[in-house]
Order: C-alpha cells, then structure tokens, then sequence
C-alpha cells in the first residue's frame, strides 16, 4: 500500500493480496485520521456483500469469491469505540458484464485498488441506535 497527501486529499494505492478494510484501517490509525469520505476502483475477490434488513434489523451475507470489476467504491470514515470505522458500498461487475453491489463486508485486492480519500476536519462517531439497529452518526 502506498498512499501520497495533498493536504487533505489521499491517493491511496493498495497492491494484490492486500485486505481492503484492514490496510484502510491500519493507514487511518498510522495517519490519526478521524473523519473522510472516499472513493474508489479496481479489481477485488473474495468479496462479502450485505443487504440491511430493517424489520430484521440484520443484514442478509452473501459471498462472492470470484474476481471481479471493482466499478465503484463509495464511504466514510468515523470513529467506532474510538477506532477507525469505514463504512464502504461497493458496486462490482463479473465475467457477465452485469453489475451487482450492497454494503461491503469485506474484500481482497485482486489485482490493484485506487482510492481518493478526503480528509474533513472535525470529529464523527458512531453510536448504536435501537431505533434501526444500526451504528448512525454523531456529529460533534
Ligand atoms: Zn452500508
């Protein structure tokens, strides 16, 4: 992984074999950051995807091991029990062309992985909410 800072923006570059959430993580707390949103594409396997169920208040898990087309990643960054948090949506495409997505739970770069990240000053934490049966925002 390597990353270049242009003030508050990141280029991020991760290699193959690397885990996506973990070499994300693992910058952000080398780095202290707090707070970012970012984009990204690149080439994945080994992807978990989720689908939230509300009335469940759960997600639906499906594994998808094969390689496929990291099309677009989108997220943010918070704190969660004082540790970076990243919140990742991701759309892929396969050897069918089509595109499937959901909540990203994991994945491993399979080839490369560029991301843009942006860096926003100040502090968002995220808190479980009984409501959704999710961790939402909190704006401090
Ligand atoms: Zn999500």
């Amino acid at each position: 992984m390597r990353h270049l800072n242009d003030n508050d923006k990141v280029f991020i570059c991760l290699d193959r074999g690397e885990d996506l959430f973990s070499s994300l993580e693992n910058l952000a707390t080398q780095e202290n950051w707090q707070t970012a949103y970012l984009s990204g594409i690149g080439a994945v396997e080994d992807v978990e995807l989720g689908l939230y169920n509300p009335k469940t208040k759960a997600y639906d898990r499906k594994n998808f091991p094969q390689v496929a087309e990291l099309l677009s990643l989108a997220g943010n960054l918070t704190l969660k029990d004082g540790k970076p948090f990243f919140h990742l949506h991701a759309v892929l495409s396969g050897q069918d062309y089509r595109c499937y997505g959901g909540h990203l739970f994991s994945a491993k770069i399979a080839a490369v992985c560029e991301i843009n990240l942006q860096l926003v000053h100040g502090k968002v934490t995220r808190n479980h909410n009984a409501n959704i049966g999710l961790f939402d925002c909190k704006i401090h």
